[in-house]
């Protein structure tokens, strides 16, 4: 497996690799839990190389947030790439991928990245594109793999990619949860053992509005009204159902909407969903 840390070697690397074989790309910031690893598998189940970046990108954190102490694990993260057949992992440093101050910026659209997420963050889905894009042109893989479980970011990738007419496949991949439901989340190591309990009410919440969609309710508030009640001793700060444009909605339609849950545990943002 190639360590690389600059973009000269990165597009060397590239250019090595047969035209006409598969790459897939498996974007991260590390602190590689077993979320990020089923992201990996399945590019290097589908592809014939695989690259994995692992980059903390400063222009998707706000002023306060935890930019400077973002969990890290660069060794254990490429022990675990290695094993899993990973063939290079592309480790650059800020100044490598932000040369220079003055940048020709992306915005996100306004009606999806202002929201939700963005309400709070109103320039992390600029961030967050500024980044993949990069990543997507110097790279240029077949399939660029994302979780579910940051499903806002999913979707604006998504749309980035359509209204670019980038030729990239976007995978999606669904949540994976520890043994006790919570999703992994390299933020969960924020949680002391009392917070974890509390947050096990998120998991709970999603599992009883899934189990109320599967027999048959369509009605949003009605599903949404269950998660409330299953969340009384938890801050939430959004729970909402909306189609894929994040429009918020009032019937549910299958494989056209989600459930977005984002609650606060002691000073934790933890994020949750459920695709219908
Ligand atoms: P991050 O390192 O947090 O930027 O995440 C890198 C990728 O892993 C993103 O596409 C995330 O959506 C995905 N990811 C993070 N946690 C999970 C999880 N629990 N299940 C599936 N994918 C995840």
């Amino acid at each position: 497996m190639k360590v690389i840390n600059n973009i000269k070697d990165l597009i060397a690397w590239r250019d090595s690799i047969n035209l006409d074989s598969s790459l897939g790309l498996v974007p991260t910031m590390g602190a590689l839990h077993l979320g990020h690893e089923s992201l990996i598998k399945k590019s290097t189940d589908e592809n014939l190389n695989t690259i994995v970046s692992i980059f903390v990108n400063p222009t998707q954190f706000g002023p306060n947030e935890d930019l400077d102490k973002y969990p890290k694990s660069i060794e254990s993260d490429l022990k675990k790439c290695e094993n899993l057949g990973v063939n290079a992992v592309f480790l650059p440093d800020s100044k490598e991928m932000y040369k220079n101050e003055n940048l020709t910026r992306i915005y996100a659209p306004s009606d999806m990245s202002y929201v939700l997420e963005g309400f709070t963050r109103p320039f992390h889905f600029s961030g967050v594109l500024e980044i993949v894009l990069r990543l997507f042109n110097l790279t240029r893989p077949t399939n660029a793999y994302f979780g579910q479980k940051d499903a806002q970011q999913l979707l604006i990738i998504k749309k980035m990619v359509n209204d670019f007419f980038i030729p990239i496949n976007i995978v999606p991949c669904p949540i994976i949860r520890d043994t006790d439901g919570l999703a992994f989340s390299s933020r969960n190591v924020y949680l002391n053992s009392e917070q974890r309990k509390i947050a096990l009410n998120i998991p709970q919440t999603i599992k009883n509005m899934e189990s109320s969609f599967k027999s048959g309710e369509r009605n949003a508030n009605n599903l949404l009204k269950i998660g409330l009640d299953s969340l009384k001793d938890i801050e939430v700060e959004y729970l909402i159902a909306c189609d894929y444009a994040l429009k918020k909605i009032d019937i549910i339609t299958p494989n056209q909407s989600l459930i977005l849950l984002t609650a606060r545990v002691g000073g934790t943002r933890l994020l949750d969903n459920l695709w219908l």
